[in-house]
């Protein structure tokens, strides 16, 4: 199926300036749809979750959802939009089975949030990334094709319809051209979605989980030969569903459209598919232009004119965007740059916030999020926020820590209980006798015994060879099962041969 002829990326860059256009879907969530009162849960029973106004059945009446105009604004002024005083919504007229009105409610030449722009980093360089606007529209219902090997509607025998996703909030958020990003360009896409992600997040409108759809990407990309100012023929990938595979689908766009442009031929303006299994695009259906949809202004609906009041309410409560309070947190907790990139790759970075506003150290939280716990997450494929463990718990660990009551290998024991789902951690110290001893007379007879079953080494420790103590720690720590303070247990084991001489 890969049959498309591809030219090296480098070579690409040398002649051609790639241009992006992104639009991106943002599943909002609300409890009720876009313009009735039914549930959005996800999962639910098909078909379960439809009115006749969702069905579009005649004479049903749709109302605008305020929660999900409130949701819009918010997301377009944290995108520096401007929010329109009035604007309504349009009808886009298409038949898809997955759409029973016939036309799907959406806005067109009256967005509610435009012209915006949001900054972002790739490799330390800050790209601008203009915004055209950002639209209120619902969802459409979800064809399930039953029969064929791939799922997909070729050689299906049948397909059946669950309307329960129609008319669930959707936001269209759509870029102008995006110029001047070179050979950065497919990394810069995955930058500004990523961005999207982490903002729209913060914000709590949505939960943006591309693989379950409630964040959908179609990256736009054309080719414009070096020096000419002239876009050239653009193509769509469609619902590329992971931040990966963003970069990589325009990537390959970029080496196909390059090796038809370089052999003399036309680019088809067209959508195409991604396929993540072996990574190439494949044609979808020609592109429609606007007028195909014969747009018009929805007469069921009264126009959308938020307050000025309303507006200003709304933008006392949008978060620092995610560039700014990464720098912020950066700064109050004393990371380097690395530390802090590694706790975003690592999407640690609310974790460790709340681990630290539960009175555990910026160091400690980083330490054992970054280390123990990435591994317990890598070990068991989840990623980390899905660790059955709080930050309240993994500071409680931290303060055992540093009442000196457990040492950093009993804490990994411990973080195991309560991974394992066995309570909170003081609890499981004190439950399973983990706490180190601070008996001085029994640690005093581990040393002593441990002394006399080496005597060669403590001859040399006599004899002023402090570093050989280490074998004799060791030994001392095996015979309280790790539950020592090992810097107690050198302390003692010195005092004890000094004495001896
Ligand atoms: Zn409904």
């Amino acid at each position: 199926m890969s049959m498309d002829e591809l030219m090296d990326f480098d070579e690409v860059m040398d002649l051609y300036e790639p241009v992006l256009g992104l639009e991106v879907h943002v599943e909002l969530n609300t409890a009720s749809k876009m313009f009735c009162s039914c549930s959005t849960a996800f999962g639910a029973e098909p078909n379960s979750q439809t009115c006749p106004v969702c069905l579009g059945l005649p004479g049903a009446l749709p109302v605008v959802n305020a929660k999900a105009v409130e949701s819009a604004i918010r997301i377009g002024l944290a995108l520096n939009c401007s929010i329109a005083d009035w604007c309504r919504f349009a009808r886009k007229n298409y038949f898809y089975p997955d759409m029973t009105k016939n036309f799907q409610t959406s806005q067109y030449d009256e967005p509610l949030c435009f012209d915006g722009s949001v900054d972002i980093e790739v490799d330390q360089q800050t790209y601008t990334i203009p915004i055209e606007r950002a639209h209120m529209e619902e969802d459409a219902g979800k064809s399930v094709h039953r029969g064929s090997s791939t799922g997909r509607i070729t050689g299906a025998a049948y397909s059946l319809m669950d309307y329960n996703r129609a008319g669930v909030p959707l936001i269209e958020i759509v870029t102008r051209p995006v110029m001047g990003t070179g050979a950065a360009a497919p990394e810069v896409a995955r930058a500004y979605v990523t961005f999207l992600r982490d903002m729209i997040r913060a914000l709590g409108v949505s939960d943006v989980r591309m693989e379950q759809g409630s964040l959908r990407c179609d990256a736009n990309v054309s080719l414009m030969p070096k020096g000419s100012t002239t876009l050239g023929t653009r193509t769509e990938t469609k619902n590329v569903n992971s931040l990966r595979s963003i970069a990589k689908a325009l990537r390959y766009e970029i080496c196909r459209q390059g090796a038809i442009l370089a052999r003399g031929g036309t680019v088809t303006q067209e959508t195409r598919h991604w396929h993540e299994d072996g990574a190439y695009t494949s044609a979808g259906r020609s592109k429609e232009q606007a007028e195909d949809y014969r747009y018009f202004p929805e007469p069921d609906l009264v126009p959308v004119a938020p307050s000025r009041t309303w507006v200003d309410e709304l933008r006392a409560t949008i978060p620092l965007n995610p560039t700014m309070r990464r720098a912020a947190l950066r700064e109050a907790w004393g990371f380097t740059e690395n530390q802090m990139r590694d706790a975003v790759a690592a999407q640690a970075v609310d974790l460790i916030e709340a681990t630290i506003e539960a009175g555990c150290s910026p160091q400690a939280a980083a330490k054992w999020w970054m280390t123990e716990l990435t591994r317990r997450a890598n070990a068991d494929g989840l990623g980390l926020d899905e660790l059955p463990i709080t930050g309240a718990q993994v500071a409680q660990v931290q303060e055992l820590v540093d009442e000196g009551l457990i040492n950093d290998k009993v804490a990994r024991q411990v973080f195991e209980a309560v991974l394992a789902g066995d309570g909170a951690p003081r609890a499981i110290v004190e439950s399973r006798g983990l706490a180190m001893v601070a008996d001085t007379s029994a640690l005093q007879e581990a040393v002593d015994a441990v002394i006399a079953d080496n005597p060669d080494v403590a001859a040399k420790i006599r004899d002023g060879k402090v570093q050989a103590v280490g074998a004799l720690i060791g030994a001392v720590m095996g015979r309280m099962s790790g539950k020592a303070d090992a810097a107690k247990v050198r302390e003692l084991i010195l005092e004890t041969l000094t004495e001896g001489n």
